[in-house]
């Protein structure tokens, strides 16, 4: 055949989802050469539209047109789910996500009959417990994949049950869970791009010439943080998609480094983002000819309160490392590459 794999992703224009679309379908990854269909709620945006995908535009929310769309793709051998609703009380989200997962793994799990493996994202708040929870569990970093789950509703725990009961329906389906913590990524359209944020945050402290501050806690500025840059955990996924070793297994995935955010806040260049005058966003765009983003797209402040609210709670690599996943970046020059990119699409300025 043409193609050795083909890959579902859900989520393709999230942080996350628009790095396995940029990386899939280049000739060196690994499994390939992959043929790519990715798949998100809303009409493909400009800058996703360079990636040799197809793009299908469904609501997984919504079971019948999810079975009607994606059963109508049936050689998928890969699925990577990297997808999530937020809603305001955990016991929703895990109702949302839920449905949101099963949607899809019941559409695709019957009408693939080469699927091999399920690839699902989830994150470090495995560990910590959802954001309404922060600070009221008791937990103990560095976190490790085999900790015990926390007495606490959390809609991670819901889609790692859901994942395991449904590789039941088909003999030699394998899996994999991935948990990264804060991800530096490019995407204008995901829930949680903290970099993003603090881009829009900062051309607008410019635009109004006040100076940018840093928008978070003393404990967030002064502690150890890290974070798990999109393209890493991009390639942590096709690993595991393609090494016997890595089936049947949760990982946990973050740079291998560790920052403090007082360091990186001259990376973040003050006085070259300082200059500018009065307004807001949209005259921003305008102004600077951007792509048009409304300002909730490109900016999740809650989230990056939530982020630089308190002190970064660790995760540990060295399962990743004992199973063959070598795979570590830089994080500083993992912030500084994804700003430039946000700024080589137009997203900021
Ligand atoms: P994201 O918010 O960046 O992207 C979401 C993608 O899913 C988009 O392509 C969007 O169009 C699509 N989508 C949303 N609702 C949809 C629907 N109803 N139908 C079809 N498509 C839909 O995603 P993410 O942040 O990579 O999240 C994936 C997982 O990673 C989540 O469990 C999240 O909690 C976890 N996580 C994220 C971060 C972070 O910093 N972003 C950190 C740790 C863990």
């Amino acid at each position: 055949p043409k193609y050795q794999s083909v890959a579902l992703i859900i989520g393709v224009t999230g942080i996350v989802g628009n790095s396995l679309a940029e990386i899939l379908p280049l000739s060196d990854t690994p499994g390939g050469p992959w043929k790519v269909y990715g798949v998100a709620r809303r009409p493909r945006p400009q800058w996703n539209a360079d990636h040799p995908i197809e793009y299908i535009q469904c609501d997984i929310s919504d079971p019948d047109k999810t079975l009607t769309k994606l059963a109508a793709v049936q050689d998928v051998t890969h699925l990577f789910y990297v997808t999530c609703a937020n809603r305001s009380t955990e016991s929703e989200n895990c109702e949302i996500n839920g449905k949101m997962f099963k949607n899809v793994l019941d559409a695709v799990i019957p009408n693939s009959p080469n699927l091999q493996h399920v690839s699902l994202q989830t994150g470090r708040k495995h560990y910590v417990g959802p954001f309404e929870s922060l600070g009221k569990l008791a937990v103990d970093p560095p976190f490790h994949e085999d900790l015990p789950r926390l007495e606490t509703p959390n809609f991670y725990y819901t889609l790692e049950d859901i994942l395991f009961e449904s590789v039941k329906q088909k003999e030699g389906l394998t899996w994999s869970v991935h948990r990264p913590g804060t991800i530096f990524g490019f995407s204008p359209f995901s829930m949680m791009n903290i970099l993003g944020a603090l881009c829009v945050y900062a051309a607008i402290c410019k635009h109004e010439g006040v100076p940018l501050k840093f928008p978070g806690s003393k404990e967030a500025w002064d502690c150890y943080s890290d974070c798990s840059d999109a393209d890493l955990i991009a390639e942590q996924h096709i690993w595991a998609a393609v090494d016997p070793y890595a089936k049947n297994e949760t990982f946990n995935i973050s740079n291998g480094d560790v920052f403090k955010w007082k360091h990186f806040w001259k990376v973040v260049s003050l006085e070259e983002m300082m200059k500018g005058k009065e307004g807001v966003w949209g005259e921003i765009v305008r102004e600077k000819g951007l792509v048009v983003t409304r300002l909730e797209d490109v900016a999740a402040w809650l989230f990056v309160d939530v982020i630089l609210g308190g002190a970064c709670m660790l995760d540990t690599m060295n399962k990743s490392k004992e199973h063959g996943f070598l795979g570590f970046r830089n994080s500083k020059t993992s912030l500084v590459s994804w700003i430039d990119k946000m700024k080589g699409y137009k997203i900021v300025p």
